[in-house]
C-alpha cells in the first residue's frame, strides 16, 4: 500500500530477473566460464555460451526476450530458468544464445524508444533507417547469424512475447511459413510441448526476428506469445510453467521436447496493411485476439479502401491501428488443420 512503484518491482523479482532486464549478464557468464564453457558477449545484452571443443554437434538455441520493451513475462520466465540452470551449468546441452532485445524500451517500460524493433530485421528499412531500434537489430543482426554459422548445424531460435491484449488462447505462436515442412512439425511439437494452444502459419516476412533467423539463417524459428503485457514482477508467470518446463527440458537434454497437445494451426489469409491515417478498425479496439468475424463482414475501412471477411469465418489477431502508415495493423487467419 505504502510502496512506491520501485520497490515493488524490486520486491517481486529476484536478482536473476533484474539481471536480465538490465541486459547483464555478469554473474550468469561467470558461472558457465568457470565450468569450462566458451562464453561470449558480443554485444551489450547478448549471451553466448557455446561447449568445449570436444562436443560436437550440439543443438543451437537462440532465446531472446524483450524485443518489445514492455513485454515482460519472457524476462521473468528466462531469468528464473538462467539463474536454475547457472547453479549447475555442465547441464547445459546445447549451444545458447541468449539476446535481451531493444534494451533502452526496457529500462523506460515502453514498447519501444522510436519504432517497432521487430520490424527492422530486414535491410530495407525506409525511413526508419536512423532510429535507435534499426542500429539495434543491426548488433542482432551480426552477432545471431555468427552464432548460427556453419551450414549443418541443428538451429533452433524461440523470440518471447506478450500480446498486447487478451487472447482466446492466452499462449500463442507465429511460425514463419518458411520453415520446411519436417522443421515445422518439430516446431509444432515443441510448441505443444510448451503448452502453446494456437499457432499461426504466416508466408508474410515483415521484418520481423523469427522470420529473418528462418528465411536468412534456416533456424527452426517461432515468435510465441506468452500472456499480456505487465510491469516486471507483476505477471503471473505460473500461468506459462509448462512453457518454463519444455525450455528448460531443451536445454538440458539437448533436443527439442515433444509429446504435448499439438497447437490448433491457424495460416494468415489477409493481412491488414495501414496505407494512411485513415485507418480505423469496424471492431472495438478491445476485442481479443482470435476473435471471430462472420464471412463477408467488414474489418477495417482506410479511405476509400475497405477490408472485408472472405466466405469462411476468420480471426483476428495483433489488431493495432496506432502502427505507422505502411505497416502491418493487423492479421486475418483461418483454421488450417
Ligand atoms: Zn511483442
Amino acid at each position: 500500500m505504502c510502496c512506491r512503484i520501485d520497490d515493488t518491482m524490486n520486491n517481486g523479482i529476484n536478482a536473476s530477473v533484474r539481471s536480465l532486464a538490465e541486459a547483464d549478464f555478469s554473474d550468469i557468464a561467470d558461472r558457465f566460464a568457470n565450468a569450462g564453457f566458451a562464453v561470449r558477449l558480443p554485444a551489450r545484452g547478448i549471451l553466448q555460451l557455446s561447449a568445449p571443443e570436444r562436443f560436437l554437434r550440439r543443438p543451437k538455441l537462440l532465446l531472446s526476450v524483450g524485443i518489445h520493451g514492455d513485454e515482460t513475462t519472457p524476462i521473468e520466465m528466462l531469468g528464473n530458468l538462467l539463474d536454475a540452470l547457472g547453479r549447475t551449468p555442465r547441464a547445459l546441452a546445447v549451444d545458447l544464445m541468449v539476446v535481451v532485445g531493444n534494451i533502452g524500451a526496457i529500462a523506460a517500460g515502453k514498447r519501444f524508444l522510436d519504432a517497432d524493433l521487430n520490424r527492422m530485421f530486414r535491410t530495407d528499412r525506409g525511413e526508419l533507417g536512423g532510429t535507435q531500434e534499426a542500429s539495434r537489430a543491426d548488433v542482432i543482426m551480426r552477432s545471431v547469424a555468427s552464432f548460427f554459422a556453419g551450414a549443418d548445424a541443428d538451429k533452433w531460435h524461440f523470440d518471447l512475447h506478450t500480446a498486447i491484449r487478451a487472447s482466446r488462447y492466452p499462449a500463442f505462436a507465429v511460425v514463419p511459413d518458411i520453415v520446411s515442412a519436417p522443421r515445422r512439425e518439430a516446431v509444432l511439437g515443441c510448441l505443444g510441448r510448451a503448452g502453446i494452444e494456437a499457432a499461426i502459419l504466416n508466408r508474410s516476412q515483415a521484418g520481423t526476428f523469427s522470420a529473418w533467423t528462418a528465411e536468412r539463417l534456416g533456424a527452426a524459428s517461432a515468435t510465441v506469445e506468452l500472456g499480456r503485457i505487465g510491469a516486471l514482477g507483476a505477471n503471473n508467470i505460473d500461468q506459462f510453467e509448462q512453457a518454463r518446463i519444455a525450455l528448460d527440458e531443451f536445454l538440458r537434454a539437448g533436443r527439442a521436447p515433444v509429446n504435448g497437445n499439438l497447437p490448433k494451426v491457424f495460416r494468415v489469409k489477409q493481412e491488414l496493411v495501414k496505407h494512411s491515417e485513415k485507418f480505423r478498425l469496424a471492431f472495438n479496439r478491445e476485442l481479443e485476439n482470435f476473435s471471430a468475424l462472420t464471412p463477408g463482414s467488414v474489418i477495417a475501412e482506410d479511405g476509400d479502401m475497405v477490408y472485408r471477411v472472405g466466405d469462411e469465418t476468420e480471426y483476428v489477431v495483433f489488431p493495432n491501428p496506432d502502427v505507422r502508415p505502411g505497416l502491418r495493423a493487423g492479421l486475418m487467419v483461418v483454421r488450417a488443420d
